[in-house]
């Protein structure tokens, strides 16, 4: 296949997927059988026979794109992932293009060095020290630092990383001991669970802190459970804290919690994959007011910032925290003086590592800083709208006002789950469900502007249909 000829045939049919996407001309999710799908894509066949030519590209992309789950579209109100702009799919092609792991920097000169602008630019947003250029660290510096990953679940393991090596320097060479705890909410991301088992803490070493009725942490009750825990020879690696969480995407007030952990002394990793791109805009960084005070913070690009996934920035306060991480020695820390630029390696789970950096980048470049913040504001208001509309139904209801674009709901004699299939077997609309105040909810995430009040409107009709065809 030649490189030109491949790209022109797919620019219509890339193109059409958008736009019908978006018009909600195709149903936002239809789900085929697995094996009918490997059929229909010829996969073992391309596999074994190799030749494919533009023609049959061709084709196969047809098929491939109809196979797809159209997150552009009004109907796809499911899960967190936002839709990429296209400075995003031209970074995401260009970077499969030039196959440049950028995790030294000699393997990526251009990505590397745009990192480590982006990476400045978020931390500045936390209200953190950027980073000086490489050649102008010394011992003397501090400053923040970060480094993007392929996601929140590893950027959630790699501050609790950084927060374990702090707490406990020994752990590398020795391993864990039993003394060591994690605080954090049962509504954090189950992701931080994993973080804690595979860094060899069993389940009894998350202890939970205490939440109002929304789930929301009480930063009043935070003294007492750190000195219990304490007085009990128990070393805290951190605390966690949701901005937002991700069943009914509440933020836990930052400003509040940060100052218990400054005065007593303990980590404070701030959890924004989905809710730190608030602090682009004037109107809604508000929500993560105190940020400065954590000591980490990870935030994906691919949720609010319409980058291609994946794409999460892991941010530390403190430089030499995340590069005592993976290495005690931090010796290789001040790296070769002579070397023109910056190896992330040192900071990151991943050896090889995606040029990510291209794709945030140029998203960033199409839409502004500004252009994503209006997005994410539209989107957000949009969630509040629809809570009021369901307010004025009678057999709706939200169990609390959205402060995220994410909005938990309950409709009389519906069981979530099954309203969620059958709406699946429909392909007109996609929601998720989820567990919030011991209770199952269905829940809609506005990951892109295209919903309208009226979609809302043909949802519900759709469900009370489909109530009245379960209850005749
Ligand atoms: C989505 C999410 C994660 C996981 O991030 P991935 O990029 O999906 O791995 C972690 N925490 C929260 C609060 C999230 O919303």
């Amino acid at each position: 296949m030649k490189l030109d000829e491949s790209l022109s045939a797919l620019i219509e049919p890339m193109q059409n997927y958008v736009q019908d996407s978006i018009a909600g001309n195709k149903p936002a999710i239809h789900l085929t059988p697995m094996p009918e799908i490997a059929e229909k894509l010829q996969v073992r066949h391309w596999v074994d026979q190799g030749g494919m030519d533009v023609a049959a590209l061709k084709m196969f992309t047809d098929h491939f794109l109809a196979e797809t789950t159209r997150l552009r579209s009004p109907g796809f109100l499911a899960h967190q992932t936002g839709v990429s702009t296209s400075g995003g799919i031209i970074g995401a092609l260009l970077d499969g293009m030039v196959n440049n792991p950028m995790n030294i920097y000699e393997m990526g000169p251009a990505t590397a060095s745009i990192e480590y602008v982006l990476i400045n630019w978020m931390l500045e947003k936390a209200g953190w020290q950027p980073a000086p250029w490489p050649q102008d660290i010394d011992e003397k510096t501090v400053s923040g630092a970060g480094a993007l990953t392929h996601g929140g679940s590893l950027g959630n393991l790699t501050a609790i990383l950084a927060a374990r090596t702090q707490a406990a320097p020994e752990a590398w060479e020795e391993g864990v001991s039993d003394d060591l705890i994690l605080l954090a909410t049962q509504h954090s991301h189950y992701s931080v669970a994993r973080s804690a088992g595979l860094l060899g803490l069993g389940r009894k070493q998350i202890v939970a802190v205490e939440t109002d009725d929304n789930g929301v942490i009480m930063p009043d009750s935070l003294p007492d459970v750190i000195q219990t825990q304490r007085s009990q020879g128990k070393r805290i690696i951190a605390l966690i804290a949701n901005a937002c969480a991700t069943a009914a995407g509440l933020f836990d007030p930052l400003r509040a919690i940060g100052e218990v952990c400054q005065a007593e002394g303990v980590w404070l990793h701030v959890d924004g994959a989905h809710g730190a791109s608030v602090l682009l805009s004037e109107k809604l960084s508000g929500l993560m007011d105190g940020i400065e005070l954590a000591d980490s913070l990870i935030w994906d690009a691919h949720k609010m910032m319409q980058t291609p996934p994946l794409c999460t920035a892991v941010l530390v306060k403190n430089s030499k925290t995340l590069d005592q991480a993976f290495e005690q020695e931090g010796s290789y820390i001040f790296h070769d003086k002579k070397q023109p630029g910056f190896d992330f390696i040192g900071r990151t789970v991943e050896c090889t590592r995606a040029g990510q950096a291209l794709k945030l980048f140029l998203s960033l470049a199409e839409k502004g800083e500004k252009g994503l913040a209006q997005d994410l504001e539209a989107q957000t208001a949009f969630a509040q709208t629809v809570y009021r509309w369901i307010e004025q139904q009678p057999d709706v209801s939200s169990p609390v006002f959205p402060e995220s674009n994410i909005i938990c709901f309950s409709i009389d004699q519906a069981d979530p789950i099954q309203i969620r299939d059958a709406l699946i077997e429909d392909g007109e609309f996609h929601l998720s469900t989820t567990q919030y105040k011991n209770q199952r909810f269905l829940r809609m995430v506005f990951m892109h502007n295209h919903t309208r009040l009226s979609d809302i409107e043909r949802l519900f009709t759709k469900i009370r249909a489909l109530i009245q065809s379960a209850h005749p």
